[in-house]
């Protein structure tokens, strides 16, 4: 098995520190960031914070305690509630913190295949001044939307969910609508309309970035927002334990991660927009792509054929069979080749590209792909 070549597409979280992370975290100057002493931490919370346009930046562990973060400082009053996408990671992913940790009722938007959700609707759900009813104090999108295959949100939406969360009369009584993105890979949308993320955040009270996904860091995300917003947020992170000591440690790879692999995103969509084209030009019954919807490092691979499950099919990528070395599915070593991918559903596979997915590896997984397709293409071949 271990003289296979691995593929690993399963998610971007299994990208590893590049070398010049290494680097800068063994080198990196720390203190105690509980006191607020560290000086690598407090150079990322700035440095972040200045690239989205927001005051202040905090550092946390995990995108999960972020958008927990968020929703606890924007929704402190109690029987309040916060409107998420049906499909959001919020809403599927994060265990329902916001109502088990932090007290807060989620209620869900249906999610549309664009990773929008319909504005009207929205505006039905926002609550009226009616002591019945909680009040509705945070809207949240996700950008890119994770599940609905890496979807960018469209400005256009974002600028006209402003307009709507904004007028005058929204809401119950005085309490202002927070906004709050999941960004978790907004730094992708970013790169996929050629715009910078405070464009694509100006609008919004707070933006959840994720370090260790497309942006190959080990650890870590960034929340940022205003002054008052991150110092609530920072009282609040103690207590979720969240609280960590010399962790420019870990910081310092998030600086490296600004500064080298958020201008190679582009290369990690190209590279998918790719494999989506050679799947899409085989033109097979039983296994599809919808190129229209390739937009960033996220690829949904659509199984067709009734009598097979995007999970098989995920894992007949992941083994080498007998015949398949003879048939020249190899690597340069003529050793086998695995595909790691995961089901989303029982349709759809789903395959993510990264920093550490170069053009050698995709041409890889697409030997891998043409031959497990046409082996089905044979067996079940077009009515
Ligand atoms: C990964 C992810 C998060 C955060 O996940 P963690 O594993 O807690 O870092 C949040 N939102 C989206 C859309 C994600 O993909």
């Amino acid at each position: 098995m271990s003289t296979h070549s691995i593929v690993d597409l399963r998610s971007d979280t299994v990208s590893q520190p590049t070398e010049k992370m290494r680097a800068r975290m063994a080198s990196a100057v720390v203190g105690d960031d509980v006191y607020g002493e560290d000086p690598t931490v407090n150079e990322l919370e700035a440095r972040t914070a200045a690239i989205f346009g927001k005051e202040a930046g905090l550092f946390v562990p995990s995108g999960t305690m972020g958008n927990l973060l968020a929703i606890m400082v924007h929704c402190h009053r109690r029987g309040t509630e916060a409107l998420v996408g049906d499909l959001s990671h919020i809403f599927l992913y994060e265990q329902g913190g916001a109502s088990h940790l932090a007290g807060v009722q989620l209620a869900t938007l249906k999610n549309e295949q664009d990773g929008t959700f319909s504005l009207q609707e929205l505006r039905r759900r926002i609550r009226h001044d009616d002591c019945h009813e909680p009040i509705t104090s945070l809207v949240v999108v996700e950008q890119t939307h994770n599940i609905c295959g890496g979807k960018v949100v469209p400005l256009a939406f974002l600028d006209e969910l402003t307009t709507l969360v904004r007028q005058p009369g929204v809401g119950t009584g005085t309490a202002r609508i927070a906004l709050h993105m999941d960004g978790a890979r907004v730094f992708n949308a970013a790169a996929a309309l050629g715009v910078g993320v405070e464009r694509i955040c100006r609008d919004f009270d707070s933006v959840s970035i994720c370090l260790s996904k497309g942006l190959s860091a080990p650890v870590g995300s960034v929340l940022v927002g205003s002054k008052a917003f991150i110092s609530e947020a920072h009282r609040l992170r103690k207590a979720l334990g969240g609280g960590m000591r010399q962790v420019g440690i870990l910081a310092a790879a998030g600086l490296v991660a600004l500064e080298e692999v958020v201008p190679l995103l582009g290369k990690d969509h190209e590279r998918t927009k790719k494999l989506a084209k050679v799947i899409f030009e085989l033109k097979s019954p039983n296994v599809t792509v919808d190129l229209e919807t390739v937009q960033t490092n996220i690829l949904l691979v659509e199984i067709t054929q009734p009598k097979l499950t995007a999970s098989e099919f995920s894992t007949r990528l992941g083994i080498v069979e007998s015949g398949e070395v003879e048939a020249g599915v190899t690597d340069k070593n003529g050793a086998g080749i695995v595909v790691k991918a995961s089901a989303r559903d029982w349709a759809f596979a789903r395959v993510v590209l990264y920093h550490q997915v170069d053009d050698e590896q995709v041409e890889l997984a697409i030997r891998k792909l043409k031959y497990v397709i046409g082996q089905y293409d044979l067996r079940w071949p077009r009515a």
